[in-house]
């Protein structure tokens, strides 16, 4: 049976761009309908962000108890080494899954946004069929709310298959690789490649280009490079993966270096994490008439499209993908929508890579301002004189919080940092570019004793020429 549902706006997606769209449509008082053909949460909730995160928790906590066993560690011993159960880990993984995704559908509905189940496929800008369970749905909506997120990119020579993982796959499995290649130092490569170190597999990274984690500047990267090289976990760089092979020798992933010289690595599994692109294939996007920009979908700065009412946000409209700038952009156009006058114009957007150790980017590191002609000062500030850190067995990773301000007036305009952590002070620094803060602005606000926040005075102290701990 057929349904016809009319509707003021319709939120395409379900991610943490979508949802939080369609939530604050429903606030504001907009009739509003969202569809998502998977679970509700997107691939963040769903297969990303938050499972990798519980993922990398447990590989933290399996290796920190390692540590115990023996002589011990901090007066705890262990007379035997755990036992660690993948499957088990990723069943735990999975309660967080549903607890998150229960909350999404439940705020929706207090919302009382109608969420369709289905894939919706479009026939114009406005209008929509959605395959449920139930029976074909038609939509027509005032406003459309593109929210599609992205899909993994792949290497067409070496298809995703059983020994050839995405970040989704290596998010479900039950049992270790004893060999893991994993294909691209970016983000995704390098938080799950790690988590994978951790739990006990033979990791092997492969990176085309000739460093790690390209978002991050060199000074930054050294303490997670010093990780690597600690835990003997090999960094082929300038190295291009070709193919898998499989013959009498078993499996082993063929791989290029720069002059074009070949070489096997053996392997069990391979993760491939080389990137995502925009999610623009299979819905009826080419019927909508909005222009592109490139892969992604063009937008202004209130994030809407070339055709009239219809909207798209996240990443489907470009870098830098990541959720909390989804969300961002999905809260504004609700806005919008509803009358308020709102543009997408932040200061920062904070980058956080949840490597070991931590990396978090918030503003221009001084070679991006030196090149955009700001004269800077710069004030950094390790984790090695901050009490907290070493309370918590942290801060002898090499870690630092760094400041970087305008040399004329002492305008933050970038706040970086590595070390264990560090995710929990992004925000602080995001606020900070957020407000304006000058560096007089962070040393003269009095942070709490004993916690790691405390570096970052410490830092604009440093900058103006007179840290206290250092
Ligand atoms: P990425 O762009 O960060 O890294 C991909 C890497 O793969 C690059 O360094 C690239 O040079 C390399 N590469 C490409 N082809 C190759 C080949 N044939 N052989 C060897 N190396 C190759 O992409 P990602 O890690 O897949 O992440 C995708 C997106 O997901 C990112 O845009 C990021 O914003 C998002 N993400 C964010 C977080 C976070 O916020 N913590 C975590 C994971 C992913």
């Amino acid at each position: 049976m057929s349904e016809t549902i009319e509707t003021q706006v319709l939120v395409v997606g379900g991610g943490p761009g979508g949802y939080v769209a369609a939530i604050r449509c429903g606030q504001l008082g907009l009739k509003t309908t969202i569809v998502e053909a998977d679970r509700l949460g997107g691939t963040c909730l769903i297969r990303g962000c938050i499972p990798s995160k519980a993922l990398i928790h447990v590989a933290g906590k399996y290796e920190s108890m390692l540590a115990h066993v023996g002589a011990g560690k901090l007066g705890i011993k262990l007379d035997h080494a755990p036992q660690f159960d993948l499957g088990q880990a990723v069943d735990w993984k999975e309660t967080v899954v549903d607890k998150l995704n229960g909350g999404v559908g439940a705020l929706l509905k207090r919302a009382k946004v109608r969420a369709v189940h289905g894939k919706a496929v479009f026939a114009d800008a406005k209008n929509c069929t959605v395959e449920t369970a139930d029976g074909d749905v038609q939509i027509s909506a005032q406003h459309v709310i593109l929210a599609t997120g992205s899909v993994v990119a792949g290497i067409p020579s070496i298809p995703f298959g059983e020994h050839v993982w995405s970040s989704t796959e290596a998010l479900l499995q039950r049992e270790l690789p004893k060999k893991l290649v994993v294909i691209g130092a970016g983000y995704i490569g390098m938080e799950l490649g790690m988590a994978y170190a951790r739990m006990g597999s033979e990791v092997v990274f492969v990176e085309a280009l000739d460093r790690i984690l390209t978002l991050f500047d060199r000074p930054l990267l050294k303490p997670v490079e010093q990780w690597l090289k600690q835990h003997r976990i090999p960094v082929h760089l300038n190295t291009r993966a070709q193919r898998l092979i499989e013959d009498g020798n078993g499996r082993a992933l063929e791989v290029a270096a720069a002059d074009g010289t070949l070489s096997t690595l053996p392997c069990d599994k391979v993760l491939v994490a080389v990137g995502r692109r925009p999610a623009t294939q299979g819905w009826g996007l080419e019927r909508m008439a909005v222009d592109m920009n490139g892969p992604f979908v063009k937008v202004d700065e209130r994030c809407h499209t070339s055709m009239r009412n219809v909207w798209a946000i996240g990443d489907l409209v470009g870098e830098p993908m990541l959720a909390h700038k989804a969300s961002a952009q999905g809260e504004m156009v609700a806005e919008i929508i509803a009358g308020q006058r709102r543009s997408f114009n932040p200061v920062a957007i904070a980058a956080v890579c949840f490597t070991e150790p931590e990396l978090v980017g918030c503003g221009l590191s001084p070679d991006e301002a030196k090149a955009q002609g700001i004269d800077v000062i710069v004030g950094q500030f390790p984790f090695a004189a901050n009490g907290r850190s070493l309370a918590m067995e942290s801060g002898t990773d090499g870690g630092f919080v760094r400041v970087t301000a305008r040399a004329d007036n002492h305008v933050v305009v970038g706040i970086h940092a590595v070390g264990a952590h560090v995710s929990e002070l992004s925000g602080e620094f995001a606020l900070a570019l957020e407000m304006g803060a000058r560096l007089e602005d962070l040393s003269g606000t009095i942070h709490v004793h004993p916690t790691m926040t405390e570096t970052l005075p410490e830092a604009a102290l440093a900058a103006l020429g007179h840290a206290i701990h250092a």
